[in-house]
């Protein structure tokens, strides 16, 4: 038992201290990077004015950082077993607040009322990238920028450029309200335990001057959009035949903004999209 736990150790050389053995169901994988974790701090533009939200502080590596450098943090961890270790680390710090919670439970309303401009820097468990994203953007009016460790794939396609063939629902609900940007790639190496697949640091600036919502009802766009999505496999002619529009009517839509009969959803950029739905409801 013993060896067990000093091989486990050795192999996982941040946690001799912490004594915390990794889940792998909460998407536990430890930044303990002192020259990377600076270089986040740096590019999310932290300092004493700063109201910041964390995610998933884990053993507390980035949250240090946050604490030092913002004027306020406030960071949710669902694991029971990290939150005596991290109330004790942090009891005499007054610019943080630990919530012990799902964040996908999270009452944010609660915690957004009254701020204004609030960051999110984040280490995220990669299971639940979307549905953080999305509930995140659901308060963009009380968010100013999102950074996020993110899987690079996740990263690349929410960063990607219209017409790239990669615009997938995620991308087009953040191109929608925000800015994305691929930031830099963090190899997997730089995580502990090592996880499979290498990461991203995304930046999602969320536009203040409502670029696209002036152009159309977000309602009406997401409305044609799940549509246009929902059968990935299948052109947009077929999708949106549940709309009541007939094949042919779509193709000749689809022929004015320049695309083929056989378009996909993943084609579009959002300015394009908005464009398309102009010529279908004429
Ligand atoms: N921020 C730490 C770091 O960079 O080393 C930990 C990052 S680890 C990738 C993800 C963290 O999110 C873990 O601490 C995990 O327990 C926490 N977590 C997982 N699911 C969560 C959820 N639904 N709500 C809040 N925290 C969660």
């Amino acid at each position: 038992m013993k060896r067990k736990k000093e091989k486990y150790q050795k192999k996982n050389k941040h946690f001799e201290n912490e004594n915390h053995k990794a889940k792998k169901k909460y998407g536990q994988n430890f930044l303990n990077d002192s020259s990377l974790l600076d270089e986040i701090l740096n590019v999310a533009n932290i300092d004493e004015e700063t109201e910041v939200l964390e995610i998933g502080p884990g053993l507390g590596f980035l949250t240090e950082k946050l604490i030092e450098n913002s004027k306020f943090l406030t960071a949710f961890e669902i694991d029971d077993d990290l939150i005596p270790f991290l109330s004790k680390k942090f009891e005499k710090k007054e610019n943080f607040k630990l919530v012990h919670q799902d964040f996908m439970e999270a009452d944010l309303k609660t915690f957004f009322e009254n701020k204004k401009d609030v960051k999110v820097v984040a280490n995220i468990p990669y299971y639940i990238t979307s549905p953080i994203i999305n509930k995140l953007l659901e308060y963009r009016e009380n968010i100013d920028e999102i950074y996020l460790m993110v899987q690079k794939e996740v990263a690349e396609r929410i960063a990607s450029k219209p017409h790239s063939k990669s615009m997938s629902l995620l991308t087009h609900a953040v191109q929608f309200y925000a800015e994305a940007e691929y930031l830099f790639t963090v190899p997997k190496e730089k995580f502990d335990p090592v996880p499979k697949v290498d990461s991203a640091f995304l930046g999602i600036k969320i536009l203040k001057n409502k670029k696209y919502e002036s152009q159309i009802s977000e309602e009406k766009y997401f409305k044609y959009l799940r549509e246009a999505f929902s059968n990935k496999r299948k052109s947009i002619s077929n999708n949106l035949s549940n709309l009541g529009f007939s094949k042919d009517f779509v193709k000749e839509c689809l022929k004015k903004v320049g695309k083929t009969e056989l378009a996909r959803a993943e084609e579009f950029s959002v300015q394009g999209f908005i464009d398309f739905i102009g010529i279908l409801e004429g």
